[in-house]
């Protein structure tokens, strides 16, 4: 399968080469030239099937240039062992009325490790498959999860080094600790003095110094990126739609061909546009429910056709759905239109005017395949207090977002096909939202006794990755100014 950019140049790729590269030549992002279709027999074969040959019958429908073999050892590395905290990798938990994909079983307790435990593995075999010589040197500014998730991912992965930037006072103290107690020979943590914006265009300015790459690359370096616009960071995640379809077959929730609902808590878009994959492969999904929080820029796309970013920036209990500009809609909309010229157009308005509409036609097609509403805090504190109250199970407050929206899609549609909540983090990551919203004071209390009084509430135990701070050693001290990042990444790229 070949890979093609969004925007019509005529680059072609194999899956490595688009996953090395991350970004196509002319800014735009790499998609599968057509989509593999399966049969219902094929989605039959999965219910039996680990979460680990779910993933390979999955990827190797879109990865056909890697070897069975390498499929397996990636895969293996990615999900085996104890890296996860439940067998089943990504369990589906099935209450009264709803399921649950819990997607945060992984080391870092959110669902970014679903695809970046995997990405570094694929990384790292493009690079041998390919007979890249030179080191890659990933670079990531972070508001906090991402950089953990992607330290854990990559550390110790051969020919690959992995180098974070995160604003000095800006993460929450369990982050903090998370990314400076991180361990390998490859990683390099810094704290920039000013706000995440600050960290974010000291790294862009580093990939857009041709003076600087070309002197790195003579040196042996190539710099990368690990963001979720990157192929090798989407595809991950097409297998956790079918994984869920599976189980509801394997426990007789449904019989195979009955389409079901998922609500999906969004930022980025690219944890719901896997869901579209699935569904154009042939997954049997009626609607992909877009929820977002009061940065709700999607759900008025997906009502009204424009997307518009001039707008008011608000800070939630959702961080990590605190986002303006959603890239992967680009590859969404070249899915819908086929249409390159098109894609040029929009995206140059977005990036002229933070504004585009797509039109009466396309809205349609849109809306064929996606319903989208939005919850803010107090609906969404609300919605954790009811879901606690009534089936004892506590979600975290991106997870409440897609909760809450959920029931307004089945309030307002009167759709009763099974719904799945795609849970993206562990309740105990966002611990100090989620008491509050339970009503339990947090101000001025320590974060390890919070996680105690949480597992209390829960009655299971803390995940590991995030009791093992206590004890864990801070390794990465160095700060910087957004002046010093050059030289930071020049002394590490020399390590
Ligand atoms: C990243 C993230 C999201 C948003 O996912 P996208 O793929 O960016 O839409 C939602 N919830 C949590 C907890 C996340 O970490």
């Amino acid at each position: 399968m070949k890979y093609i950019s969004t925007r019509g140049n005529q680059q072609q790729m194999d899956a490595a080469g688009a996953i090395i590269a991350g970004l196509a030549d002319d800014g735009g992002l790499f998609v599968p030239e057509e989509i593999p279709q399966v049969t219902a027999e094929f989605i039959a074969g999965l219910a039996p099937l680990s979460y680990k040959d779910r993933a390979r019958q999955i990827l190797r429908l879109f990865l056909t240039d890697y070897t069975d073999t390498e499929l397996v050892g990636c895969i293996d590395r990615a999900y085996g062992g104890d890296k996860f905290d439940a067998p089943q990798v990504a369990p589906l938990r099935n209450l009264d009325d709803v399921s649950v994909l819990e997607l945060w079983h992984g080391p870092t307790s959110a669902f970014k490790d679903m695809a970046l435990q995997l990405l570094p593995q694929l990384m790292c075999t493009a690079l041998q498959k390919t007979g890249e010589q030179k080191q890659l040197l990933i670079l990531v500014a972070t508001s906090g999860d991402t950089g953990k998730a992607a330290l854990d991912g990559f550390h110790d992965v051969p020919q690959i080094k992995i180098q974070v930037f995160y604003p000095e006072g800006g993460v929450s103290q369990i982050q903090h600790l998370q990314m400076a107690t991180q361990v390998g020979g490859n990683v390099s943590v810094m704290a920039v003095q000013g706000n995440f914006d600050d960290a974010q265009s000291g790294v862009k300015k580093i990939f857009g110094d041709e003076v600087f790459n070309a002197h790195l690359e003579a040196a042996g370096t190539r710099l990368s990126s690990a963001n979720s616009i990157n192929w090798g960071r989407l595809v991950p995640q097409i297998v956790y739609y079918f994984s869920a379809y599976a189980d509801l077959l394997q426990c007789g929730k449904i019989q195979n061909g009955d389409r079901i609902n998922f609500t999906v808590p969004t930022g980025n878009f690219g944890n719901i546009l896997a869901g579209f994959y699935a569904r154009r492969m042939g997954l049997p999904i009626f609607k992909l429910i877009c929820a977002s929080n009061a940065n709700n820029v999607l759900t008025d796309f997906l009502q009204t056709g424009y997307y518009d970013r001039n707008r008011a920036f608000y800070k939630t209990i959702t961080p990590s759905m605190d986002i303006l500009i959603s890239s992967n809609l680009e590859r969404l909309l070249y899915h819908l239109t086929g249409d390159t010229a098109q894609i040029k157009n929009w995206m140059q308005a977005l990036a002229d005017e933070g504004r585009y509409d797509v039109g009466e036609g396309m809205l349609q097609r849109l809306q064929n395949f996606f319903w989208a509403d939005w919850a803010d805090d107090a609906r969404t504190a609300a919605t954790i207090k009811e879901v606690y109250a009534a089936d004892g199970y506590v979600p975290d407050t991106h997870t409440a977002v897609a909760w809450a929206v959920a029931r307004a899609y089945q309030r307002r549609t009167e759709d009763r096909r099974p719904m799945v909540i795609v849970s993206t983090a562990s309740p105990y990551k966002f611990n100090d939202s989620v008491l509050q919203s339970l009503g339990i004071e947090t101000a001025g209390q320590d974060p390890f006794a919070l996680l105690d009084r949480l597992a209390a509430i829960n009655r299971d135990s803390i995940p590991k990755g995030l009791a093992d701070l206590r004890q864990a050693v801070v390794l990465h001290k160095g700060v910087c100014t957004q002046d010093d990042m050059k030289a930071a990444v020049l002394a590490f790229s020399q390590k």
